[in-house]
């Protein structure tokens, strides 16, 4: 996943919607409003049973939300990476806030993630983020979080915990885009000092947290983000397209 020009565009619907026709629905609306868009890569993550439906009914480049770090086995209720991809995922996103806060995720178990995704053939989306607009000095725990970053199909989402909407879209609490500067300043920095360079030019970096049509075309200029991971706006056809469309 060296940087390209097209900006990486994912939707996290989270554990939505709820019935298989407002899925349908959505990546109908989706699909039919960014036909036409060069630019931008857009990709959708939608719930684990939703997944084999998108790739049935449309061209659709598709991820997974999460995945385990084995393979295969007797992991009940579990999703290898391997079935992932067998579905049709071109992507994953790893170590998301709420996979931490909910499900116990460490710092270990986002590591051995990545590396079955990788080994599966997938491209990761590492999420990675400081939990409040006053714990920036927490990021030398980044290196540990980076530390997977063992080839290029790795994107690193900077997503603070504090900007994140959490499915309500609270607009005004996204970062600004001198924040998600810096922070990819930060992240090229991290990577190019554990590898090198020319590792750390290849990783693209997203921004997530509260995004929506009226902050996304900043946070690509302005805070040279090279895409966005979106919740909330991701779930509102109209406004994504419109988002996708401002880039
Ligand atoms: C997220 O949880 O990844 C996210 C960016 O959510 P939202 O856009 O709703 O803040």
């Amino acid at each position: 996943m060296a940087t390209s020009k097209k900006k990486l565009i994912i939707a996290n619907w989270k554990m939505n919607p709820t019935s298989r026709k407002e899925a349908e629905q959505l990546f109908d609306k989706v699909t039919r409003g960014v036909k036409g868009v060069k630019n931008v890569e857009v990709v959708f993550c939608p719930p684990f049973v939703y997944l084999a439906l998108a790739k049935q009914a449309l061209n659709v480049k598709l991820g997974g939300q999460n995945c385990y770090f084995e393979q295969k086995g007797t992991y009940t209720g579990e999703v290898s990476p391997v079935m992932l991809k067998e579905v049709g995922c071109k992507y994953v996103i790893v170590g998301h806030s709420e996979r931490k806060k909910y499900f116990g995720e460490t710092d270990e178990i986002i590591n051995k993630k990545v590396k079955a995704a990788l080994k599966a053939g997938l491209d990761v989306v590492l999420c990675i983020g400081e939990d409040s607009r006053d714990s920036f000095d927490t990021r030398g725990h980044w290196t540990r979080e980076l530390d997977p970053v063992l080839k290029d199909q790795i994107a690193v989402a900077y997503e603070p915990v504090w900007a994140i909407g959490s499915g309500k879209t609270n607009a005004g609490d996204a970062a600004s885009p001198d924040d998600v500067f810096s922070a990819k300043i930060f992240i090229k920095k991290t990577i190019g000092d554990m590898y090198d360079r020319k590792t750390a030019d290849k990783i693209r970096v997203l921004y997530g947290g509260s995004t929506d049509s009226k902050n996304a075309e900043g946070f690509i200029r302005d805070g040279q983000a090279d895409g966005l991971l979106v919740g909330g706006s991701s779930l509102k056809a109209d406004e994504f397209v419109k988002m996708v469309k401002s880039i």
